[in-house]
Parts: structure tokens; C-alpha cells; sequence
């Protein structure tokens, strides 16, 4: 149970003077719905009126506050329309402040003529003369701390005003307990960090920009927490999944001798290398959770294969999850010479599946007959009965959320899991998402590829693109022409291949085929599989062959509208290419002009096809939350880390969290009592629940 200490940052929002139901949603729309949130929300900005000049020194549009004394109150005007002034001066000049819909007497109390007031808005030039709209604040000279001289400004949203925001969070701070230290003492002195308590309150009170930035020490306490919070999550799970233990999985390589005998090509060392830590893991009696983070095309396939073969060779099963029908398909493809070679039986499993060949599927599975299933997510499904499965790949891992995650390793007792990853995830993220499972790369690619000519094109010259396409299926090459997502629309999204179809088409005639999300699971096989025979030379597609797709004549990817991907998921499209030892090329189509980010993000592909320095500079221009699309990826949201910067103080997190754990796993002594409120604060109470209570 969340310690009673954290109450009142857990409670709704609503109990803050001055958020009713309306303003409650707005919030919540923005930021979030509990107190804790609203604390938690970092200022974007900063509104400096400490300046002070006079009315004649300040320049037009300067934000600043003027000592003044109140001259006349012109009449009030006539019409409802009209603004009500107020003459002020000081010894250099007049400034009239200006109202509209004004209420006389509240003004004439507020401003009474002949008296010195404090006055702080934006000064205007107009008409030769000085002006001031709306004053921010008028606040009587005798009482300056009346007037905040550095206000906070939040992440807005329509009908959410700056100052209810302020006030919100003002509201919220003081809700803020004193918290019992969870960092290491020796740590804090020697960054000197201060408290919790006082880092939240000077986060929320910045002077200037500097303040804003991620770097100051006290963002930088509020992030290591953060991210400490979420090492120590990652790895009490992980600690928790250990302890149920797995099964001593070691195969006498008999089939895997047959396997290696029927590859056309040897295992590259870093493929061996990663097999060797998948067979220590799978020989262990611990469980096995093992991410495997390899390149487009650094041959994660055959790797997977193996593992299974490893399994296979003691008598049991094994899954193979990919995220997309073709894929899957493909796999099925691809392996089956391999499984013929090896003598054993693959089968596959998809949504498609119905009716009495599917029983007919699954009782053969629950009888043992097959050795691996090849699937989509229909493999999750409950009617899914293995007879014996002992480890679970799921390739291209990112297209599954953790949920699935999940629900597959409930399949079997206690499979071993492997997953496959062709996203190369930048070192930092990898942390903070898969700090739960051990991580293997694949470092190098097989040998003999050919580097991908990448060049980048306005849109303006597609008529050219097109003839260079003409002119390479006349000599027997093969195309990906790849169509954007329309604002996320799926409809739109197929408007715009089918368009394009239709013109290549007009151009090329029938060796011109289109597959997208839309189609019907055979048709869209239909094309594939034409496309893999060369029966169709260009390949009009949208991002439906982003991952895994393999057709090693393919030697031309063109991706139109490439501005609107984000990098990986271009580096992920062109790797469709550039899988054999024929030269491949890659034409980003661009619509000018492009802004500077969209400019460095594509000469970024042009200088390098390194997949992880790739990822590492995604981050760099797009920031975490973007990178992946974080709903679909099952990557933490950060609310005060932010991973561009902060990656030192992540590794710091992960060995603290290490150390943490080897002193006090159960989180009982004086800090670890304290590290189970800071995992309560950020929300992990899956973490805590796996511990004993203390
Ligand atoms: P990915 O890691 O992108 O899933 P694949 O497993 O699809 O890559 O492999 C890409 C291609 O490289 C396939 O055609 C595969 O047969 C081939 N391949 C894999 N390993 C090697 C190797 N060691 N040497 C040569 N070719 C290989
Ligand atoms: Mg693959």
C-alpha cells in the first residue's frame, strides 16, 4: 500500500483551491490528473520583471516594472467598446495605462490619482505615445512582495490560463511532504544536492534561463530520482522473474550440427558470440529474458533458429512471434529449407487460421508434432496449448507492448524468452526499457554487403526519379517505392500508394505491384510472394515493409515524403535493400523546403548506415518521448529526466540500483525504506508489490 506520507500528492487534482471539474479535465489533458503530476511538471519558461527602467529609458515590447505616480483618470468613455485610461508619469515621461471593460471604482481604488504606484506589464509605444494594455500587476510601493518579481510559465492548453496554472501548482507544492531521503548521503555531498523537498520548490521558482535548463543541479537531483526510481523498478522485476526459476535447457547440438551444415554461409563472430551467451542463459536453471538488439540485416534470423534448435534438440518446442502476417510468412519461408535440412517440423500460425485446418493445427501442437510455431499475436490466444515449450522468440520487438511481453511467457512452464530487436536502440533508452532483461548485440554484419548509395531529392524532380526507375527495371533490378502515412489516417494513408500505383503503373505496366495495410492477408501475399519471384519489379508500399521484409534482388528503395519519418524507421526501409552483394541505392524524396532539424536528420542517413549512431542522433534531435513512438513501443515517459542529456546520470542510476539491491534487496534498512517511498512516488507499485512488506 502507498505510504500514507504521499496522500496528498496522490490526490485528484480537484482538491486544489480553485480547480472545478472544467479546469480539472484541461489539466489532466495536459498534464496530468493528481497533485503529484502537477509538481512533477517542470516550468518552460520564465517571466523576468525584475527590470526597472524608466518610462523614458524602456523600449517598446520590453516587459518591465515602473515606480510611477497616478495623474488623472481620463472619464470614463461612452462607449462599451472604448478603453478606459489612466495617466501615470515618473520624471522622465507619461505612460497611459489602458484598460477595456473596466470597472471604475475597483481602478480608482487600485490607482488612486496623486498616489506612487508599482506597475509591471509591457510597455507599447503608440501613437508617440507610452502605454501599457492590461497591467500584469499594480501593486503599491510599500508592498513589493506583492508582485512576484519571476514568475514560472507551464505548458499550456486552450482555455487553461498562465495564471490558473501558476496558482495550480503553487496550490500543489504546498501539498509537498517533507520525504525521508532516499539518495546515498556520500552521493548528494558530493554533487551538492539538496534536498527533495527543496530541489521541488526551487524547480518551480526559476530566475532566468539558465534555471530552465535540464542541467542545473536541482533538475538534475529530481532526474537521478527519477530515473533511480525506474533502474530500481526494472530490476527488482527482473530480480523477482529470476527467482521463479526457469528450466536447465542444454541440447546435445545434434540438430543444430545438421543446421550448420545446410547455411550457405558461416556465422559471423558477433553471431557466435551472441549464441554463446543465448545457450549459457538457456543452460541455466534461471529463466532466461534476453534481448537480442541487432542491425537491419545483421542476420538475427538465423540466430533465433538456432536457439530454438537448442530446445528442439532436448524434446521441446519453440515460438516464433513476429509482428506483421508477411513477416511471419516470410520467416516461415526462409526457415523451412533449413528445418527440411534439420528434420524438424515448422508450422505456422496466423489470424488467417480458421475453422478445421486451425484445430487441426492446434491439436497437432498440443500433440507435440510440431517443433516451432511460427505466428503473429494469434499465437497469444488462449486456445493456443503447447505440448512442451521451452523458449519463446518475438522478433522485432518494438512493435509488441509490454503487455504481450507478458501474456506470451504465461504460455508453457516458465519459457525461456528471447527477444529480437532490429531497432538499434540507443544505449541510454535500452536502459530505462529492457533494464529488466540482459541485452546481447549483434555488432557486426555478415561480410561482403555493399555500402547503400543514399542521396537525398526534392519531390519537385519525381519525373526524373521516375525515368531512373524505368531505366533500372529495364536492366533487371527491383524497387520498394515506399508512400508516407497520411496524418495517421489509414484511408488517406492508401489514397496516397494508390495514387502513386496508378501512375508508376501508366509508366511500367504490370511489373508494377502495391501492398498496403488495407488488403486482405492472401492479397497482400499474392504481391509479396510476386515481388520475391520477380514476377513484379517495383513494389509500391507504405511502412507495411518496414520491418523484416527480405527480397535480397531488391536494390533500390525509394521513400517519398522521407521528412515526414522519423530516422529509425527510414534507416529500418532502407535496409530493405542492400541485402546481397549487389550494389543498392537509396532516394529519399523531400518536399522543400526543409527546416533544419528535417535537413540534419536526412544528411545524417546520407554520412552513415550505423544503425546505433543513427538511434544515438535521433535522440539527440527529436528527444526520447518522440523517438519511437512511445505508446507503441512500451518506453517510459520521463516527466524530469530527459535522456538527450541526462544519460550519465542514467548509468549512475543503474549502478546505484545494482548496489541497492546486493545491500538490501528486501528494501528494509533506513534506505531502502525510503527507496519504497521514492518507487511509490513514480508510480511503481508493480516494483514494491514484488517485495515483502517492511
Ligand atoms: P535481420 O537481422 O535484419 O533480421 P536476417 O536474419 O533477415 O537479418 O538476415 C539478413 C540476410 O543475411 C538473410 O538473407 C540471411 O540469410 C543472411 N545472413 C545471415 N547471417 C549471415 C552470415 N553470417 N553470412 C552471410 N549472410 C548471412
Ligand atoms: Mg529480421
Amino acid at each position: 500500500m502507498r505510504p500514507t506520507i504521499l496522500n496528498p500528492l496522490f490526490a485528484d487534482i480537484t482538491v486544489l483551491p480553485g480547480i472545478g471539474p472544467k479546469i480539472a479535465a484541461l489539466i489532466g489533458r495536459v498534464i496530468g490528473p493528481r497533485v503529484v503530476d502537477l509538481i512533477f511538471m517542470p516550468p518552460a519558461n520564465v517571466i523576468d520583471r525584475s527590470a526597472r527602467p524608466t518610462i523614458a529609458e524602456a523600449s517598446h515590447g520590453q516587459l518591465a516594472t515602473f515606480l510611477v505616480t497616478v495623474d488623472h483618470h481620463n472619464p470614463p468613455p461612452k462607449g462599451r467598446r472604448l478603453p478606459y485610461k489612466v495617466v501615470c508619469s515618473d520624471e522622465t515621461g507619461f505612460l497611459t495605462l489602458i484598460f477595456f471593460h473596466a470597472r471604475s471604482e475597483y481602478l480608482l481604488k487600485t490607482l488612486p490619482e496623486g498616489k506612487k504606484r508599482l506597475v509591471s506589464g509591457k510597455i507599447e509605444e503608440f501613437n508617440g505615445e507610452r502605454q501599457m494594455v492590461h497591467p500584469d500587476y499594480i501593486t503599491d510601493p510599500e508592498k513589493p512582495e506583492d508582485m512576484p518579481l519571476y514568475e514560472p510559465v507551464y505548458p499550456l492548453t486552450a482555455g487553461l490560463s498562465a495564471g490558473v496554472m501558476r496558482k495550480s501548482v503553487v496550490n500543489a507544492l504546498k501539498r509537498a511532504p517533507e520525504l525521508p531521503e532516499w539518495q546515498d548521503a556520500a552521493w548528494l555531498s558530493k554533487h551538492q544536492w539538496v534536498d527533495w523537498h527543496a530541489a521541488l520548490e526551487e524547480l518551480h521558482k526559476p530566475t532566468n534561463q539558465t534555471d530552465l535548463s535540464p542541467l542545473t543541479p536541482i533538475r538534475k537531483r529530481l532526474a537521478y530520482d527519477e530515473l533511480l526510481a525506474n533502474q530500481l523498478a526494472l530490476m527488482l522485476i527482473r530480480k523477482a522473474r529470476i527467482k521463479t526459476t526457469g528450466r536447465a535447457i542444454a541440447g546435445n547440438g545434434s540438430l543444430r550440427a545438421k543446421a550448420n551444415k545446410a547455411l550457405t554461409f558461416d556465422l559471423t563472430n558477433a553471431q557466435k558470440h551472441v549464441l554463446k551467451e543465448v545457450f549459457d542463459d538457456m543452460k541455466s536453471p534461471e529463466r532466461m529474458v534476453r534481448l537480442v538488439q541487432g542491425d537491419v540485416g545483421s542476420g538475427k534470423t538465423i540466430v533465433a533458429f538456432l536457439a530454438m534448435l537448442n530446445a528442439i534438440e532436448t524434446g521441446a518446442q519453440a515460438a516464433f512471434m513476429s509482428p506483421t502476417e508477411i513477416l511471419a510468412r516470410q520467416h516461415m519461408e526462409s526457415l523451412a529449407p533449413l528445418a527440411t535440412a534439420t528434420g524438424i517440423t515448422l508450422e505456422i500460425l496466423t489470424g488467417r487460421d480458421k475453422g478445421q485446418a486451425r484445430n487441426e493445427k492446434l491439436q497437432r501442437l498440443a500433440a507435440g508434432e510440431i517443433d516451432i510455431l511460427i505466428g503473429t499475436h494469434a499465437i497469444f490466444q488462449e486456445t493456443v496449448v503447447f505440448h512442451d515449450l521451452a523458449i519463446a522468440v518475438i522478433d522485432e520487438q518494438h512493435r509488441f507492448g509490454v503487455h504481450q511481453r507478458i501474456s506470451l511467457t504465461q504460455k508453457g512452464p516458465r519459457p525461456d524468452l528471447l527477444v529480437m530487436t532490429a531497432t538499434p536502440i540507443p544505449r541510454t533508452l535500452a536502459l530505462t526499457a529492457y533494464g529488466d532483461m540482459e541485452v546481447s548485440q549483434i555488432t557486426e554484419k555478415p561480410p561482403g554487403r555493399k555500402p547503400i548509395d543514399t542521396r537525398t531529392i526534392p519531390l519537385s524532380r519525381i519525373s526524373d526519379v521516375i525515368e531512373g526507375v524505368k531505366r533500372a527495371v529495364a536492366k533487371g533490378e527491383q524497387v520498394y517505392w515506399v508512400c508516407p502515412l497520411v496524418e495517421e489516417s489509414d484511408i488517406l494513408d492508401v489514397t496516397a500508394v494508390e495514387e502513386r500505383f496508378e501512375t508508376l503503373k501508366s509508366e511500367l505496366g504490370d511489373r508494377v505491384g502495391i501492398v498496403h495495410g488495407r488488403m486482405s492477408g492472401p492479397d497482400k501475399d499474392a504481391v509479396m510472394e510476386n515481388f520475391f519471384d520477380g514476377a513484379i519489379s517495383v513494389l509500391i508500399a507504405t511502412t507495411v515493409i518496414e520491418v523484416g521484409v527480405n527480397a535480397p534482388n531488391a536494390t533500390i528503395m525509394i521513400i517519398e515524403h522521407a521528412e515526414r519519418f522519423g530516422l529509425a524507421q527510414l534507416h529500418q526501409l532502407r535496409g530493405r535493400v542492400g541485402r546481397s552483394d549487389k550494389k543498392s541505392s537509396c532516394l529519399l524524396l523531400y518536399k522543400a523546403p526543409l527546416g533544419e532539424t528535417a535537413t540534419a536528420r536526412l544528411k545524417i542517413l546520407r554520412e552513415t548506415e550505423d544503425g546505433f549512431i543513427i538511434a544515438e542522433e535521433d535522440l539527440r534531435l527529436r528527444g526520447a518521448g518522440d523517438l519511437l513512438g512511445a505508446a507503441q513501443s512500451g518506453f517510459p515517459q520521463f516527466k524530469l529526466a530527459d535522456l538527450s542529456v541526462h544519460g550519465e546520470l542514467l548509468a549512475a542510476a543503474r549502478d546505484d540500483a545494482k548496489m541497492i539491491i546486493e545491500r538490501d534487496i528486501e528494501l528494509k534498512g533506513e534506505r531502502g525504506k525510503a527507496l519504497r517511498v521514492l518507487l511509490y512516488l513514480f508510480n511503481r507499485d508493480d516494483a514494491v508489490k514484488l517485495l515483502s512488506a517492511g
